[in-house]
Parts: structure tokens; C-alpha cells; sequence
């Protein structure tokens, strides 16, 4: 979608609010609480009443906009500026760009990240599936001065395609490397009955045991070259991403932007029309308001 192809659709608030409408109610109106589908548009307010039970509400309740003042054409601005830049786009650059103050543009972003890991939520990873733990951020190699400079762990999973090439990513903060974290993973992400690569370590162990086809070759990079090779990449791309957009950027959000390094990735052959997705994931993910955001 051009930028101009973009104004013409979502030039106005009404255009945004009846794309919303149109995701949110696809088969027309229903009360999100008793599920009547007759209703009172009160226009002046943007918002609808259930006849039945005359509760209220809008297009955004339900939705990371749930409860948002930024008018929805910023909102949908920042979904195309971010559907645009490939390489991330910072608070600072999205601020100037649809005139709101840094904190805003901010929180958007965030929540615009928790949107894009929600939609790949929906998703299992399944067939042959590479398994490997990645260290973030921090200071030197190895520095070892407390909090703040340690690194944080991420458990990096990636689904092969026939050909070999990445079909799908996740990449998840780890507490602790260890097997129950390695199970919890496993459990919620991939399919049963998959083939899981992973190196030598003994926290992959209980993947055999959880249903999983476990092949496990120690690392050896001169001897076995290709193992996990596609893993190591994916990682070494996601800490350039990171480091190089959102340099300093604090342990708690991690998660956030490796949910979008790997939203881009698992959709890089439709990424002319990533628009059109992150504003469908938008329009369908759950509140994440800013106190869940920075807690
Ligand atoms: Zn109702």
C-alpha cells in the first residue's frame, strides 16, 4: 500500500472507526456482554447501546485502543509507519512523524508489539523445529557486575520450511534456562509429535519424554557446520535489530521487540502487505494498558 493509497482509506476517523466496526462485528453488531445484535448508535460519542441491556461500548473497547485519547488516524499512522520500516521504527522517529508526544508515541509502539505477539500466538510451531538459547543485551562478554548488566536469556524456536528455509519463529524471555522452562515452551508452542533440534545441553532432555522427536547433537561448529546454523543466524539478526533500533533498551520490554523481530520474519513474503495484517492484529488483540506495559 502506497502512503497515498493509505490517506485515501484512512484519512479520517470515521474511516478508521468503520474498519474497527467491520473487524470487530463482521457479521453486524453484537452486545459484547449479553449478545443481542440490536443496538442505538450514539453518534456524538462513537458509541453503541445494546437495546437489551443498554450497555455501551466502542470500537477500540476490547482492543490495544481500549480507552485510547490519540485519535485513531494517528493510531492507524503508526501501524502503516511500522508496516513500512522494515528495521524498526523508534518512539522518537514515530513521535515527530505523527505528532504526539514521546510517551505516546512510546506506549503505542509497545502496544502495537504486544499485538503482533498475540497474533503469533495463534500459531504452533510443527514438522522440524530448531530449539536453541540466545543471550541479550547486557554489557562486555561475560561481565558479571550485577543487575543491569547481565544478560537476558531467550529461548529461540524456529520452524524449517522443505526447503530448509525459516517457516516460523518464537522467541521467548527465560527466567531461568532450564528443562521446566525448555517444557513449558515446548508444550504451548509446538506441535506434538514434531521433530525438535537442539544442541547437547541437558535441559532439552525432557523433550523426549513430552512427546516430542528429540535429536540432539552437541555443538560442534567445524564438525557439524549446519547444525542449527538457521537458529544461529535468526539470533545473531534479532540482537542486530535490537541493539541497533533500540540500543539501551530495558530487559522488561525485550520480549515486546523480539515479538516483532520475529512478527517481520514470519511474514517477510508478504511483507508488502504487512499493513493489512498488523491492523487486522491490532484491531483484535486484547487491551495491554500502560501499567501491564511497564510492570
Ligand atoms: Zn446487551
Amino acid at each position: 500500500m502506497t502512503m497515498q493509497e493509505f490517506q485515501e482509506q484512512f484519512g479520517t476517523e470515521e474511516a478508521c472507526r468503520e474498519y474497527l466496526y467491520k473487524k470487530r462485528w463482521p457479521n453486524g453488531f453484537v452486545c459484547p456482554k449479553c449478545g443481542h445484535s440490536e443496538h442505538f448508535n450514539i453518534k456524538s460519542r462513537n458509541r453503541y447501546q445494546c437495546k437489551a441491556c443498554g450497555h455501551q461500548t466502542t470500537v477500540t473497547a476490547g482492543t490495544v485502543m481500549e480507552k485510547t485519547r490519540t485519535p485513531l488516524t494517528k493510531w492507524f499512522a503508526a501501524m502503516y509507519l511500522v508496516s513500512e520500516d522494515k528495521r524498526g521504527l523508534s518512539a522518537m522517529a514515530l513521535q515527530k512523524k505523527i505528532g504526539v508526544a514521546y510517551f505516546t508515541a512510546w506506549t503505542m509502539l509497545q502496544k502495537i508489539r504486544f499485538a503482533m505477539g498475540n497474533r503469533d500466538e495463534k500459531y504452533m510451531l510443527d514438522g522440524i523445529v530448531e530449539m536453541d538459547e540466545g543471550f541479550f543485551g547486557g554489557t562486555a562478554e561475560g561481565s558479571n557486575r550485577g543487575r543491569g548488566t547481565e544478560k537476558t536469556a531467550v529461548l529461540v524456536s524456529v520452524s524449517l520450511s522443505e526447503w530448509g528455509k525459516p517457516k516460523f519463529a518464537r522467541m521467548q524471555t527465560l527466567k531461568s534456562v532450564d528443562g521446566k522452562a525448555v517444557k513449558a515452551f515446548s508444550e504451548e508452542h509446538v506441535k506434538p509429535g514434531s521433530e525438535i533440534r537442539t544442541d547437547g545441553l541437558n535441559i532439552y532432555n525432557c523433550l523426549a519424554k513430552e512427546g516430542f522427536i528429540h535429536t540432539a547433537i552437541p555443538y560442534n561448529a567445524k564438525k557439524q557446520p549446519e547444525h542449527l546454523h538457521l537458529t544461529h543466524i535468526i539470533i545473531s539478526n534479532a540482537k542486530a535489530f535490537v541493539q541497533g533500533t533500540f540500543h539501551g533498551l530495558d530487559e522488561k520490554h525485550l520480549q515486546r521487540y523480539l515479538n516483532e523481530f520475529c512478527y517481520r520474519l514470519n511474514r517477510r513474503y508478504i511483507a508488502h502487505d504487512l499493513f493489512s495484517h498488523l491492523a487486522h492484529a491490532c484491531a483484535l488483540a486484547p487491551p495491554k494498558p500502560y501499567h501491564a506495559l511497564i510492570g
